[in-house]
């Protein structure tokens, strides 16, 4: 059934700006008028946001049929172009930009056809839905509810409908097994299937990967395999292979851990292979991210309550649609649509989840149903747990579950290790970060709103059975009255700090305004010095806050006391909920007491003797100018060393790879950037080169003739290469900056030939909804910084040419220095660029059949460096006018190609 729509449609691209009327009629209008009349009528557009920018008219709202698309269908995916909802909707996709509008009105219409279709799977709970989203103003509900027939019986209420997770009993330490090679080689045939052949280098990797499963011979020793796969080996079922049928056999459960969420998604699908039937796949896979990416539905409910207002109340509600039916309540890359928070310009999403440790665990009405609860408990028995580095790192680090900690590891992507390690383990003594702590312990102070209680608040029945806990927690708020408050930022900069930590933090402002030596080259960005030879305001001001952090770290190290004590001898009122709630407390105490613990050993560096494990400075946080945060901040000189402790050296068995494991270094590296090199017992090694033809699916072109810092010359470089291959460009720089200024130099031109051009930190689009964009369209490029170098797996002729801006440089900060000192100097700078190169290269040939240039807009690329990219690949050095023409024709068919480019390989010696 079709619905009258008596609204007219807006569609606005780089190309113009087009209206169409419900009768058919369609215009061209200016941005001016586009924004009058969508002040004057609401307008049916798809991505409100996106529309607004192109129109350079912020405040521009309408009928977004996004919104209703999430309403309609809360957990399906749809790509959010006009394609991808005519693909969503089984509608005939607009094959111009003129057609849009049109199509605009008929895929609304067809959405609210939908809620009148007997069939629709998505009914409960809409109706009470419509009626709160009626009383928000959502543009939609008159529409939706002229359509919904009210039910005849009352629904029941999101939180009475979600399933209750129930508590299973300890899993008995898994089986001693050794894995048979006959075994292991059987499962492998049976994952790759019966039709496909297995390869060479996949079987000896499902091998190798068997032997971390061996029985530990020594405690502290586990079994390490150093695995570098090129691309198209097969890894994943490589190692899925000896990980399942351990798994099974030991009656254990094998942790993979991935750096991105486009590997986690490929595990699931690859995993799905092992347990075909649904139900099983769903008891022995579980997927585990940190409690942050999860619904909190606590929070929800006071999202719901009133806690939020305008448009992120609407969002709470489709976000509440949505949790009905969600698979697993992930809010970040899992079934909630990404582009949702974005058309509410992220307002609100992050406070729907738990981001501040903020949990209260049984304490919570929604406990039993908490979705980071339910899958915490999953994973106990699954027998595939699919986590990431970060979550590997916190678990590590502040886990509270000791029993079931992940001994049979896999790292994929096993080169970010590092850098995962590198941030878990990280300091920060800033204000934004000791606010935090004021507020975790004080509660919400003057008009703030929210559902956040302090410490008394939440162990209140503590305090008051008690005496010396509740004497703790007094203690502790009082303390806590010593940290920055609302407003600091401002009071810095006035010169009117409050309280010792302010105070620090105003002298260290001063102490980096004075010292810094890189404001000239990146204006209005952030601002630091080392932290050597303090000026005396610093060493005074350490000295202070030091004395008032640990009059706050006493106290709570007291109540930390205090509740274990009470958990080891309970008193009447404890029961099984309240005990869980006093386990939780303790949980998130003693995180802050290490945190507090870490910032007075901080301190204590700022005015004492250098500790050679840690590289300690002073920065100012700046974003385009403006100030976001100060402090002092501290890193390990190699965080591999901590990990190695709590994660490899616990563990039986652990497997890193990657396809750059060794980046572009050797062994060696590979062992020092996985914390091998820690390890009493050596750490074995693999590698198998990639099946792929380089030579006839790939050409290196190094373009000599664009200078660098000629901004207009970059941009004319990347519209004529995006030309040249009609689309299909992924476009990689090292600055925003320098991204921004091509994307509006070339936009509009290559719009106006039907080649869109998205951007990361340009278009209003979360980065993995702009890759599944890119994805869906062989005529569109993409632009992106580093998330993009190693987080997008576009196979087949979609991703047809990757261009470098420039050598990519390892950021020259304070930091960097001190690694490269111990590290080798230029050669461990070479290794990050050789590793950064190579990874994007790796974006291009992702399948046997793609074929595809990688083009470095660099007039000098040292000979020493080329070794990223894999043997076999043809390179040049040409100008971009020779480049544009090497795109244009595109790669030969491989036969004729393999005689032409050894003839080509001969010309390029001089590389
Ligand atoms: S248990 Fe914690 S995370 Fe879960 S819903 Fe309740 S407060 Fe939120």
């Amino acid at each position: 059934m079709e619905t009258p729509l008596a609204f007219p449609a807006l569609h606005a691209s780089h190309a113009g700006i087009w209206m169409g009327s419900n009768r058919g009629q369609v215009q061209t209008i200016g941005k001016g008028e586009a924004a009058g009349r969508a002040a004057e009528t609401p307008m049916i557009m798809l991505n409100a946001p996106l529309v607004a920018q192109r129109l350079g008219y912020a405040d521009l709202s309408g009928l977004d049929l996004l919104e209703l698309y999430a309403f309609v269908y809360p957990a399906r995916f749809a790509v959010p172009t006009p394609k991808g909802l005519a693909k969503a909707l089984d509608l005939t996709a607009p094959t111009t930009d003129q057609d849009v509008p049109q199509f605009l009105i008929l895929a609304a219409r067809k959405l609210l056809s939908v809620l009148v279709d007997p069939s629709w799977a998505e009914r409960e709970g809409a109706w009470d839905s419509a009626q709160a989203l009626m009383r928000l103003r959502w543009p939609w509900a008159n529409l939706v509810l002229a359509q919904l027939k009210k039910p005849e019986r009352p629904e029941r209420w999101l939180f009475s409908r979600l399933p209750e997770w129930e508590e299973a009993p300890p899993r008995t330490p898994p089986r001693v097994v050794t894995l048979q090679a006959e075994a292991v080689q059987q499962r492998l045939a049976a994952l790759v299937g019966g039709s496909a052949e297995t390869r060479q280098g996949q079987r000896d990797f499902a091998q190798a990967a068997a032997n971390i499963f061996a029985p530990r011979t020594r405690k502290g020793e586990p079994h390490m395999l150093l695995a570098e796969a090129g691309t198209g080996i097969g890894k994943t079922l490589g190692y899925l292979a000896p990980a399942s049928l351990w798994a099974t056999a030991a009656d254990g459960t094998v942790w993979i851990s991935t750096f991105t969420k486009a590997l986690q998604r490929q595990l699931v699908r690859e995993a799905k292979r092992i347990y075909p039937d649904h139900e099983t796949f769903k008891s022995k896979v579980v997927v585990r991210k940190g409690r942050e990416n999860y619904l909190c539905l606590l929070n929800l409910e006071d999202a719901l309550q009133g806690g939020f207002a305008g448009r992120a109340a609407i969002l709470a509600h489709l976000v509440a649609r949505w949790a009905a039916y969600s698979h697993d309540g992930d809010m970040v890359g899992g079934d909630l649509p990404g582009w949702l928070p974005t058309l509410f310009r992220r307002n609100g999403s992050t406070a729907l989840t738990d981001r501040r440790g903020e949990c209260i665990y049984a304490g919570c009405p929604h406990y039993k149903k908490c979705f980071i609860e339910r899958a915490a408990r999953s994973s106990v028995q699954a027998e595939i747990v699919i986590a990431n580095h970060a979550l590997m790192m916190v678990n590590a680090a502040r886990g509270r579950d000791e029993q079931n900690r992940p001994s049979r590891i896999i790292f994929d992507e096993g080169h970010h290790l590092f850098d995962a390690a590198d941030s878990m383990f990280a300091a920060a003594l800033t204000g934004q970060e000791t606010i935090e702590l004021r507020r975790w312990v004080i509660g919400p102070e003057g008009k703030a709103r929210g559902r956040r209680r302090g410490l008394s608040a939440r162990l209140a029945d503590v305090a008051s059975y008690d005496e010396e806990g509740g004497l703790a927690i007094e203690m502790a708020r009082l303390a806590a009255e010593a940290l920055p408050a609302e407003g600091w930022l401002a009071r810095l900069s006035e010169g009117t700090p409050s309280g010792p930590v302010e105070r620090l933090l105003a002298a260290i402002r001063n102490m980096v305004f004075a010292r810094d030596e890189t404001n000239a080259t990146e204006g209005g960005y952030g601002l630091e010095t080392e932290l050597a030879d303090p000026d005396a305001a610093v060493v005074d001001a350490a000295a202070d806050a030091a004395i008032a952090l640990e009059a706050l770290a006493r106290p709570l190290t007291v109540l930390g006391q205090r509740l274990e004590a009470m958990v080891a001898d309970p008193p009447d009122w404890l029961d099984g909920s309240a005990r869980a709630r006093v386990e939780g407390a303790m949980a998130s105490l003693s995180w802050r007491i290490d945190t507090v613990r870490s910032w007075i050993s901080m301190l204590a560096r700022a005015v004492g003797p250098v500790d050679p494990e840690f590289v300690d400075w002073l920065a100012i946080d700046r974003f385009e100018g403006r100030e976001m945060d100060i402090g002092m901040h501290r890193r390990w000189l190699d965080p591999m060393k901590p990990v190695a402790e709590i994660v490899l050296k616990p563990s039986h068995g652990v497997l890193a790879t990657s396809a750059t494991l060794r980046s572009g270094g050797d062994w060696k590296n590979a062992e020092a950037r996985t914390g091998a090199v820690h390890l009493d017992r050596p750490a074995t090694h693999f590698s198998a080169i990639s099946p792929f033809d380089y030579t006839a699916q790939a050409e290196v072109l190094i373009v000599t003739d664009i200078k660098k810092g000629d901004p207009a010359a970059l941009a004319g470089a990347y519209a004529s290469l995006i030309s040249a291959s009609g689309g299909g460009v992924l476009g990689l720089f090292t600055a925003i900056r320098r991204l921004r200024s091509t994307y509006a130099r070339i936009a509009d031109r290559l719009a106006r030939d039907g080649l869109p051009l998205y951007a990361q930190h340009v278009d209003p689009i979360d980065t993995g909804t702009l890759v599944d964009i890119f994805r869906d369209d062989p005529h569109a490029s993409l632009l992106g910084t580093d998330a993009l170098r190693d987080g997008v797996d576009v196979p087949g002729h979609s991703l047809r040419l990757v261009i470098m801006e420039q050598i990519p440089w390892p950021r020259p900060d304070i930091l960097h220095r001190a690694r490269r000192l111990k590290n080798g100097g230029i050669d461990f700078d070479d290794r990050i660029i050789r590793a950064k190169m190579a990874q994007a290269f790796g974006r291009l040939i992702r399948s046997a059949g793609d074929k595809g240039h990688f083009v470095l807009l660099s007039p000098a690329v040292p000979s020493r460096l080329l070794s990223a990219f894999p043997p076999g690949t043809p390179i040049r050095r040409v100008t971009l006018e020779e480049a544009v023409n090497s795109v244009k024709t595109g790669l030969p068919p491989v036969t004729e190609f393999r005689q032409e480019t050894d003839d080509r390989l001969e010309e390029s010696n001089p590389i």
